[in-house]
């Protein structure tokens, strides 16, 4: 039976190295025919994956790397501009004040993006993913001292700060702050670029943009499509976004976010470039910007607007939701800059916090509640997906013949 699904390759570009990212990085983009040395499989799987954000790509990678097959379904083109992953960027930081694991968690999180924007820029020098322009966190001054103590526990870089030294962002009144120099920004867009760029270069990897999911056979690893067609495979992965629940039995709670992009006035566009991303701002505490880096636009919102939805499309009151972004006080002197765009943006989150895939079948796993932190730990959702695949490659029932 013709699948459409292009036969795997003999050979692959893995060399050895310790971590399953940073193994490949250096290689693929080079070439993507080195030999498999021993140890890497070559009975993989033919994975399913729906949904092209940044959960979709960067799994459909880590999958490939691991030796499976993926065809990646999109209803969209891909990337799509309307996935929650799509925007300028996307913050990238450790510290969890009070839990040193989630500290040392996050703080893992640095050295795969960077092992990823070695990977997905090995042909492009220079490119550059993730802008380590630091993260900036307002705090209440009784609050530091402890900032301080998990950031030492968890190994992670931490200094104290004054506000004055950010003249152009709006602090809570008496508001501390601390500074963590390793983290930053991700340019979200251009990384879902350069990640399906990667793919579309990897024999192993198709990219079927325009095909849309509406429902998923989680017994038999089958998408049926909107146009009446249906793909197999021996393994599908949900990576849907927000829309993964309409997809797999998973309750969920979607959250809408308002966010607003500013244009700095010109005499201050070289200082918000060189600004840190920055959270806990505002009159309230609650807003949060990221800063004009490689030719994006100021970013601000506040997580006062954020509102529980039971849709995701629908209208909405831009200029009303706008003038809270902007009255939040997280600009000095925002009437001097002038708004770009006003864009709303979905989250979905579970109860019980869980973050990563789960397990919705015999044959098929989704990542229904990625979450506010969904992007920068999407490589942990991936590895982990895909370690639990290792286990499942060897169990019959799960692996049909390969075709
Ligand atoms: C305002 C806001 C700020 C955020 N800030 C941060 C941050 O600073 N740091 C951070 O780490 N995270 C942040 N997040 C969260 C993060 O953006 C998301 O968790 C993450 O991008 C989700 O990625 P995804 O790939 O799972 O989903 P998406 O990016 O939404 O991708 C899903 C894809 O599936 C496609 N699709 C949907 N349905 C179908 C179908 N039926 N068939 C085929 N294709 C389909 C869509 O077109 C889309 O391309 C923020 C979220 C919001 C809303």
């Amino acid at each position: 039976m013709s699948t459409g699904i292009r036969q795997r390759s003999a050979a692959v570009a893995v060399d050895g190295a310790p971590s399953p990212l940073s193994r490949e990085s250096g290689h693929l983009g080079r070439s993507l025919h080195v030999k498999a040395p021993a140890g890497v499989r070559r009975d993989g799987l033919r994975v399913v994956v729906v949904g092209g954000g940044i959960s979709g790509l960067l799994t459909s990678i880590r999958c490939v790397l691991a030796g499976h097959r993926v065809v990646l379904l999109e209803r969209g083109p891909v990337p799509h501009p309307g996935a929650t992953s799509f925007d300028q960027h996307r913050a990238l930081r450790a510290l969890v004040v009070g839990d040193r694991a989630a500290t040392r968690r996050a703080a893992e999180l640095h050295r795969r993006w960077r092992e990823l924007d070695a990977l997905l820029c090995d042909h492009l020098p220079g490119a550059g993913l993730y802008w380590r322009v630091g993260v900036l966190q307002a705090l209440p001054p009784g609050l530091i001292p402890a900032a301080v103590a998990t950031a030492s526990a968890a190994g992670v870089p931490l200094r104290i700060v004054h506000p004055s030294a950010y003249p152009l962002i709006g602090f809570p009144r008496g508001s501390g702050a601390v500074f963590e120099p390793h983290a930053g920004t991700l340019l979200a867009d251009r990384v879902l670029h350069a990640a399906a760029r990667w793919l579309r270069h990897h024999p192993d990897a198709e990219l079927r943009p325009g095909r849309e999911a509406v429902a998923v056979d989680p017994d038999q690893a089958k998408v049926h499509l909107a146009d009446g067609t249906t793909v197999p495979g021996d393994v599908v992965l949900v990576a849907a976004g927000p829309w993964t629940a309409a997809l797999v039995d998973r309750p969920v709670a979607l959250h809408r976010q308002t966010m607003v992009y500013l244009r700095p006035p010109a005499a201050l566009a070289h200082a918000w470039a060189a600004t840190p991303t920055a959270g806990g701002l505002g009159a309230d505490g609650r807003a949060w910007l990221l800063p004009s880096v490689a030719g994006t636009l100021l970013k601000v919102s506040t997580d006062a607007v954020r509102r529980e939805v039971t849709t995701l499309s629908g209208p909405d009151d831009d200029a009303g939701w706008a003038a809270r972004v902007l009255a939040a006080g997280v600009v000095s002197d925002v009437d001097g800059y002038d708004v770009v765009r006003v864009k709303h943006c979905h989250y979905a989150t579970a109860e019980g916090g869980d973050t990563g895939f789960v397990r919705v079948g015999p044959a098929a796993w989704a990542r229904p509640a990625s979450g506010p932190d969904g992007f920068r730990t999407a490589p942990q959702a991936a590895d982990a997906v895909v370690a639990e695949l290792a286990g499942e490659a060897l169990v019959p029932s799960i692996r049909k013949d390969l075709r």
